[in-house]
């Protein structure tokens, strides 16, 4: 292994090449929520292009697996080495230049280690949207988002990263480089090779920059909070903000009672609206082309309808930024004080909207039935059928006893429910390790196997990522 570390020391520069004899690599090595901590042969920090595929020609050569990594934010145990010691981290971090923005074209070049926050920056300081939104977009990176093909709250509006991206470079796992970095929105010359890559979570080659789409900035953005008196109500209300708001429904996230209690619980001070006797709360977003009295306007038209029809009981629109502001981070808030609370087993789920309500009631009723006391964190971004669906020990339970003896039972349950609804396991997270063995028995067999044959053809000697997403 000294020849390795030599060639990455030659590649990178020596003060780029981490070891665990040197210093503790625990940002590296262990996952977001700690569900896993492996041990890296070294972490590596490439500056360049050229220099990620240098590195990764270096390990293809002494027969080492590599795993990228970004923010390290991903919730699916895919971006942390295992515990053989023996695989090398390349962190892109230190890419974070901005290539490129072309106004007129509406697109945006950056290298894969930028900061979501930072490309939202950029595109603002142009006069201009880049609307991929999450909650960890201060610390997760672009190259991340792609890699995970990832969500958040304007999906509604905007779709995910994929629908956002036009263009990427990719580090192969031979080390070459392909630069597909075009601006183009139409291109038909064979195989969609930047959708291959998108959400394929480092398992068939390593994201160095890409070309993003960007959309002028609304002129108005408002938020409003409703209660609603149950989840048909819920969906209700996005069918009617669908028709009434069109393209302004930028975000329409649905909240549970007793995900809003945890907020209230451990973050008193958010001062959670309208909670109490709901059995739901939406947060809906209207981003306005015109002004904000015009959003204004439609946002309270779309409320007394929805209130004259019983589909809300009571609501609030945000009179000022700040106030907006505050009911997305309670939004925002939701994950932190379920961690408060306790380890519990998550779910990112998605199912068609139309049946999410008798998904619902069926799946939390088999639960209780189940597993007496059980309590459900149900939240997540309706407007495209993806359920935060979490399952918390009963109060006062042993969290972790409950993680470990019940979390094989919990998983089975929900994914087969999940199957039955013709639902994903996976709406924006990903695989990673957690799903893998999930995935084979819940994906369409045709389709695994043809997975399969892309992963033999792109990476023969299976050194990217491996244990993630496939097996071979
Ligand atoms: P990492 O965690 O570093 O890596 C994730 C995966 O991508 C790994 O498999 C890794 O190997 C691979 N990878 C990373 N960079 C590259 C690259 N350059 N080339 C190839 N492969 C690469 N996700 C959502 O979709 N929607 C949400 O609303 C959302 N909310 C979140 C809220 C919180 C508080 C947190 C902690 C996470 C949330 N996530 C959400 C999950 C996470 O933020 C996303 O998956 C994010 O896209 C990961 O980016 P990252 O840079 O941190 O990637």
């Amino acid at each position: 292994m000294n020849a390795l570390l030599d060639a990455l020391r030659a590649a990178v520069g020596e003060a780029n090449v981490l070891t665990p004899d040197q210093q503790d690599l625990i940002a590296f090595e262990q996952d977001w929520r700690q569900r896993a901590r492996g041990r890296a042969l070294a972490v590596v920090r490439p500056g360049s292009t050229n220099e990620v595929a240098a590195v990764v020609r270096a390990c293809a050569e002494a027969g080492v697996s590599v795993v990228p990594q970004g923010g390290n934010t991903g919730l699916v145990v895919g971006s942390v080495p295992d515990e053989s010691g023996r695989q090398v981290v390349i962190s892109l971090r230190r890419m974070q230049a901005v290539r490129s923005l072309d106004a007129a074209n509406l697109t945006l070049t950056v290298e894969a280690g930028c900061v979501l926050q930072a490309v939202q920056q950029a595109a603002e300081e142009a006069g201009l949207l880049f609307p991929l939104s999450l909650a960890a977009e201060g610390s997760c990176t672009i190259g991340g988002n792609l890699a995970t093909n990832a969500g958040g709250t304007q999906v509604v509006r905007y779709g995910n990263a994929r629908d956002l991206c036009l263009g990427l470079e990719v580090v192969t796992p031979q080390g070459e480089v392909w630069n597909g970095l075009t601006g183009l929105r139409k291109d038909n010359t064979g195989y969609d090779l930047r959708n291959l890559f998108v959400g394929s979570e480092g398992t068939l080659g390593i994201i160095t920059a890409a070309t993003l789409k960007l959309y002028p900035q609304p002129a108005a953005r408002l938020t409003a909070w409703a209660a609603v008196p149950s989840l048909e109500a819920a969906v209700g209300l996005l069918g009617l903000a669908h028709q009434q708001l069109g393209p302004g429904l930028t975000g329409f996230e649905v909240m549970g009672q007793f995900a809003l209690s945890l907020v209230d619980k451990h973050f008193p001070q958010l001062r959670v609206p309208l909670w109490k006797d709901t059995p739901y709360c939406v947060l809906l977003e209207n981003s306005d082309s015109e002004d904000e009295d015009h959003a204004r306007h439609q946002f309270e038209r779309l409320l007394e309808a929805a209130l004259e029809s019983g589909l809300v009981t009571d609501a609030v629109v945000a009179e000022s930024l700040a106030q907006a502001q505050a009911l997305w981070h309670i939004r925002e808030s939701i994950s932190l004080a379920q961690s408060q609370e306790g380890l519990n087993i998550k779910h990112d789920i998605s199912l068609p909207v139309s049946r999410i309500p008798a998904f619902c009631a069926e799946t939390d009723a088999l639960l209780q039935r189940e597993i007496p006391g059980v309590r459900l964190v149900n939240f997540g971004h309706l407007g495209d059928g993806n359920l935060h669906y979490n399952v918390q020990a009963p109060e006062g339970g042993d969290a972790a006893a409950f993680l470990r003896e019940q979390e094989g039972r919990v998983n089975e349950l929900v994914f087969d429910a999940v199957r039955r609804y013709h639902g994903s396991i996976s709406a924006e997270h990903g695989v990673g390790s957690l799903k893998v063995g999930h995935l084979v028995h819940h994906k369409d067999p045709v389709a695994l196997s043809l997975m399969r044959s892309i992963k033999r053809a792109l990476d023969p000697q299976h050194l990217m990522n491996p244990g993630r997403v496939i097996e071979p």
